[in-house]
């Protein structure tokens, strides 16, 4: 089946084509060859429908003659697959007919009437292999295939007298397409929850991991639960690396985005209120240049900590700069986020840092935006603003929150113009 977003459906067929190509001709060659030795000796010995009409030896030569030309169509198709790297519709279906052809009149060279279920004995697993590599279409193509070439042969040999009751031969045509249709819904199952496997592999690509596999509706657990289970166990771990920052333990960018987007349609379909805190650090550099980065490092990693015990559980806390933290509030009014700007300042002003042997206090500053979620624009909307809020509360003196307004300036009368916040500095 064919469900690699980086190669189109022929080139995907191209290259199953491609390795099949070899087992193709093994076993035309063998099966083919060794039946035709067989009857050639005597070995098979009930008489073909062919022989009577065409005499044993020209029955012969036809099965050598068709597994010649299959093997010459083979090459053909392989040559073709190499040179293009890919195999359209058309080429697959005649590819797939070609093995059924091949099939039935080996049988009509050296079998006798009775013996045409043979034939669809090996039809069955040809459908299977049609529709696991190639999908249902193929599978119908081949399908029809099978029951095209033994009624072909079940009708010559009637006509000819060979077959006492053909109505036998009916049953075992009946028995073969229920068999065929059992197997085939049966793989359209487990092609099904492949695919739900590798929806979750597309996702966890673009970085989201949100999704975990849902064992509960594998109501017969097999192999295919256990690749699922084994991805639950590795989403977590890999949720964790991909979006968090590991210095501060907070979401990093990533993180924050792919929060940011769920609560927003979240807010947006409930029409709630969200909220932004921007916080940058006031004179970080100061204590770089004095403690050095290393210990400096060592503050962001408490700071993180503090905002993540401060804010409330629902609240998104990232690091998405050098010593900038971003805080989405969900649900949160302006009153609801002025609330928690003060509590995170307090938290500052209150509590000295360890990392800083105990005695320093660092303040912040928060810019604050909130606004009720009305468009998908809400997110980017209210980092501006809480930017902007932000670079008013530093213009102000810093160690304060400033809450965003139309018209905002600071105590100078500065327009706040975009802050530069060092977003990608933390993308790995
Ligand atoms: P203020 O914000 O109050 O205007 O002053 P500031 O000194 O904090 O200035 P700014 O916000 O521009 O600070 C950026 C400084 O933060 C620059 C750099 O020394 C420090 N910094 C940025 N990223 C890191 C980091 O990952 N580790 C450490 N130790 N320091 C960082
Ligand atoms: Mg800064
Ligand atoms: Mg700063």
């Amino acid at each position: 089946m064919h469900t690699d977003p980086s190669l189109s459906t022929s080139q995907w067929n191209g290259e199953i084509l491609l390795w099949q190509a070899r087992f193709r001709r093994g076993f035309a060659a063998a099966v083919g060859f060794a039946a035709l030795i067989f009857k050639a000796t005597g070995l098979l010995s009930a008489e073909s429908i062919l022989s009577p009409l065409i005499g044993s030896v020209n029955a012969l030569i036809v099965g050598a003659a068709a597994v010649a030309a299959y093997l010459i169509f083979c090459e053909i198709v392989t040559r073709h697959v190499q040179r293009t790297g890919q195999a359209g519709t058309r080429l697959l279906h005649s590819v797939l007919v070609a093995d059924l052809v091949l099939i039935f009149v080996i049988l009509g060279a050296v079998t006798p009437p009775v013996q045409y279920s043979r034939g669809l004995l090996l039809a069955v697993f040809l459908v299977q292999y049609a529709r696991l590599y190639f999908g249902m279409r193929a599978a119908v193509v081949s399908l029809v295939a099978s029951t095209a070439g033994y009624g072909v042969l079940v009708f010559l040999a009637t006509n000819s007298g060979r077959l006492e009751h053909p109505e036998e031969e009916f049953w075992n045509l009946a028995i073969f397409l229920i068999g065929a249709l059992m197997l085939g819904l049966l793989q359209g199952q487990v092609t099904g929850r492949l695919d739900r496997v590798l929806a979750l592999f597309d996702r966890a690509q673009e970085g989201d991991f949100s999704t975990p596999y849902d064992d509960s509706l594998d109501r017969m657990p097999d192999p295919i639960t256990l690749v699922g289970r084994a991805y639950n166990r590795m989403r977590v771990r890999l949720e964790a690396m991909v979006l968090t920052d590991p210095l501060s333990g907070c979401f990093n960018r990533r993180g924050f985005d792919q929060l940011c987007a769920r609560e927003a349609s979240r807010a947006i379909r409930g029409k709630h209120a969200m909220a932004m805190l921007a916080i940058d650090v006031d004179h970080f550099k100061l204590i770089n240049d004095e403690f050095g980065h290393l210990t400096g490092d060592e503050v962001l990693r408490e700071m993180g900590a503090r905002l993540r015990e401060t804010a409330r559980a629902g609240d998104v806390v990232a690091r998405i700069g050098g010593e900038e933290f971003e805080v989405l509030a969900p649900d949160t009014s302006a009153e609801g986020a002025q609330i928690l700007a003060d509590r995170l300042q307090a938290a500052f002003r209150k509590r000295p840092f360890q990392s800083l042997g105990g005695t320093r206090i660092i303040g912040i500053s928060i810019g604050i935006a909130s606004a009720v979620a009305e468009s998908d624009q809400i997110v980017g909307q209210l980092i501006a603003r809480a930017d902007e809020a932000l670079y008013v509360a530093k213009r102000n003196g810093r160690d304060r929150s400033q809450m965003w307004e139309p018209g905002l300036r600071a105590f100078d009368g500065a327009l706040p113009g975009r802050r530069s916040i060092e977003i990608n500095a933390l993308r790995q």
